[in-house]
């Protein structure tokens, strides 16, 4: 018999995952920490989604060893209840209150019951399910806690401001942390007349209330000391919040099969000079208007600088389209969307992949000097921790406060003057970051800060560091709660 058929044998803890691959690949790394330092059970419930094929490569990998146990919950029709054109908040909190029925059955039938969930951010309606089967509840924040803390104190801008965010003259004050620029504001938060914002606003308010034993966040405490100050000072946002954040991360991927999986990739990396080439890529579901993805193609080879090149077919919608369009995640002839003769001019100074590549790796080859990112989390912990200096291009979600901490706090990305949100970012503009990016002194200095960060992030992680011991004081209490429910 093996660890996932033993019934209470350790302390179990069950993860629930909402559809999107930025909130799964930190949750599982989240799991196998769990396993792997502190031997418990970690069951994984993850939300069928389109995006399959990624996913099904994301969950395998996570599997290889099998040291998780996933259980994919049932198919959901949300059709009859979700108003056509919703936006992606709603959308993702509208399956998350569906599946609930099936989260508690699965529960319920398990021998054995787990001691903790943990939910991402749209999982926090399933608190109740938790409290029934006598279960800790946390929540995971895949992202910072600059984040966290913008969505937590959201209810209350929504008092204090009249009008549009993206229209006030001044900066959103938030107590004990850097302020936020009003165009900096999550997508949510951009129109407040969309039922998506309304979801925003009670996912804040849930937060602050329904998570009982504590809200863990992928970030580790000297990296975003001033929030995590902040949020857990009575004075400040600690009177929002009643219950200890937990900083554990970074939780990141390890490199893993990419390179032997994309051997033509890696063998022409291999023969490139260190530093020389430019990574892009808009994350696990961006996508570019056909304008931006022009203007970039022209600013990549008008800069002639080497370049891997992340792409998808130009949105039709938002950015973030992709996330519930089936067969978004499907490879496509780049050569029908990019400009034409574009792929035959640059051959031999970069290469095109469609739809996925094995980042992680790819960051961490000696020839990759620099990101030009759409500043999802993950992505930036992954670039810190490569030691790879940004292009801040952000699109949708939190990626344009990402963008703001990356560019203004840590002086480790460039951006352009204006948001890509707000309008496309030139060819001229594009070629001058990359330029600026790979070839001057800028990228030495923001070396040498991430240089620092990535030790600090190491530290953190170490026996006795602040992630882990926070992520230890989070076992502890699933320990004692597992103990008290054995006979
Ligand atoms: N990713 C990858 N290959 C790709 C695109 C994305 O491995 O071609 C991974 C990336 O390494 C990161 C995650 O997908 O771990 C994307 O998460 P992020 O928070 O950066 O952005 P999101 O997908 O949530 O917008």
């Amino acid at each position: 018999m093996d660890d996932f058929e033993c019934s209470n044998v350790k302390p179990h803890v069950a993860l629930l995952s909402s559809p999107g691959l930025g909130n799964l690949i930190p949750l599982l790394e989240l799991g196998k920490r769990f396993v792997t330092l502190h031997n418990f059970k970690v069951t994984v419930f993850i939300v069928p989604s389109p995006t399959s094929h990624v996913k099904t490569q994301i969950l395998q990998s996570a599997m290889t060893p099998k040291i998780l146990d996933i259980i994919e919950l049932p198919p959901f029709d949300i059709s009859s209840i979700i108003e056509p054109g919703a936006a992606t908040v709603r959308v993702i909190r509208v399956i998350m209150r569906v599946i609930r029925p099936s989260l508690r059955t699965s529960i319920s039938n398990m021998k054995s019951r787990p001691n903790a969930l943990i939910v991402d951010i749209f999982g926090t309606e399933s608190s109740p399910i938790a409290d029934e089967f006598n279960m800790l509840k946390y929540l995971f924040v895949a992202s910072n806690s600059k984040f966290l803390a913008l969505t937590l104190y959201t209810p209350f801008l929504d008092k204090q401001v009249q009008g549009e965010y993206v229209e006030q003259k001044d900066l959103l004050r938030i107590p004990g942390c850097s302020p936020v620029r009003p165009e900096d504001v999550v997508d949510p938060m951009l129109d407040r007349t969309n039922p998506q914002y309304h979801e925003y606003v009670q996912m804040g308010i849930e937060y602050a209330n329904g998570q009982g034993d504590g809200i863990l966040v992928n970030t580790w405490y000297d990296l975003c000391a001033q929030e995590l100050k902040a949020l857990g000072d009575d004075h400040l946002l600690g009177q929002i919040v009643k219950v200890p954040v937990y900083p554990v991360g970074p939780l990141l991927r390890q490199s893993g099969s990419g390179r032997s999986c994309s051997k033509e990739l890696f063998d022409w990396l291999d023969m490139q000079p260190s530093k020389s080439v430019i990574y892009v890529s808009f994350g696990s579901g961006g996508t570019l208007s056909h304008k931006q993805m022009t203007e970039i193609a022209w600013g990549l080879e008008l800069s002639q600088k080497r370049f891997v090149w992340v792409v998808r077919p130009p949105t039709i919608g938002t950015a973030d389209a992709a996330y519930f369009k089936t067969g978004s995640d499907h490879p496509s002839d780049p050569a029908t969307y990019l400009p034409e003769g574009f792929l035959i001019r640059t051959q031999n100074v970069g290469i095109v992949i469609s739809v996925w590549a094995p980042q992680v790796e790819i960051l961490g080859h000696p020839s990759v000097g620099g990101f030009l990112s759409h500043c999802g989390w993950n992505s930036a912990l992954e670039s810190f921790t490569q030691g790879v200096p940004m292009i801040a291009l952000p699109l949708y979600a939190e990626q344009r406060l990402n963008a703001t901490k990356l560019v203004d706090e840590m002086g480790v990305a460039v951006r352009p003057k204006e948001l890509p949100t707000k309008n496309v970012v030139g060819r001229e503009e594009v070629q001058k970051m990359v330029r600026k990016l790979m070839e001057d002194d800028t990228a030495g200095g923001m070396r040498a800060r991430l240089n620092e960060l990535k030790y600090s992030a190491a530290q953190a992680l170490s026996k006795g560091g602040s992630s882990c011991t926070a992520l230890s004081l989070v076992a502890k209490q699933c320990e004692e709660r597992f103990r008290s429910t054995v006979p």
